[in-house]
């Protein structure tokens, strides 16, 4: 039987890790394991709830408040369930924070270790093996990549996350916001930067 790419029957299948997930999926559904509709919930708790906005939410309150800054170096967990935010991934947070002396750079070695109730589900580069391996390193030159240039004075510390501790970089509040309000503070600070990749962004 003649046939071509196109409608070879195998372009009918999705990509190979998508056909495993369904195939997992389905079996542990036949099985009784999973419920597809609790299933469906944490997808969209996770796509269209939870994600760096919570963080950056954060980030702007401690900008904002010293007494809020405080609580969250000293007991970052405690500080971020004050705005109502945990969840799974989230239960020890240590909250770092950059000066002009040290930028911080968050990476898990080991796997994708990831605060994902403040920041939600990491991205593909953090679970790479190049970042995993790079990150620790040759730092500099990591952050070069993702277009952050530090001033040499400037030491970057880099922090191992694992299943026990979760990080979160509070950035340097950028300079010409100080008329800002928290939400406005809050639309300034990037996913990346709540990583260490990246570098808030300026007052329009
Ligand atoms: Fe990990």
């Amino acid at each position: 039987m003649p046939h071509d790419d196109h409608d070879h029957p195998h372009s009918l299948l999705p990509p190979e890790p998508a056909l495993r997930v369904k195939a997992l999926e389905t079996i542990l559904t036949a099985k009784g394991l999973v419920d597809p509709a609790a299933l469906d919930e944490i997808l969209d708790t996770y796509e269209r709830k939870v994600g760096p906005h919570l963080g950056a939410a954060v980030v702007a309150r401690a900008w904002s408040d010293p007494d809020y800054r405080a609580r969250l170096l000293a007991d970052a967990t405690a500080a971020i369930a004050e705005l109502e935010i945990s969840g799974r991934q989230g239960e020890h947070m240590v909250a770092v924070e950059n000066t002009p002396e040290t930028h911080n750079m968050v990476v898990c070695t080991l796997c994708s270790c990831y605060p994902w109730p403040v920041l939600g589900i990491p991205p593909g580069w953090y679970k790479s093996d190049a970042y995993r391996a790079r990150a620790v390193r040759e730092p500099r030159k990591v952050l070069a990549e993702f277009g952050v240039t530090l001033p040499d004075g400037q030491k970057v510390r880099v922090w191992d996350s694992t299943a026990e501790v979760r990080y979160l970089v509070i950035p340097m509040r950028p300079a010409g916001t100080e008329g800002l309000d928290e939400a406005a503070l809050a639309r300034l600070v990037t996913r990346d930067s709540m990583i260490g990749t990246g570098l808030p962004t300026g007052p329009a």
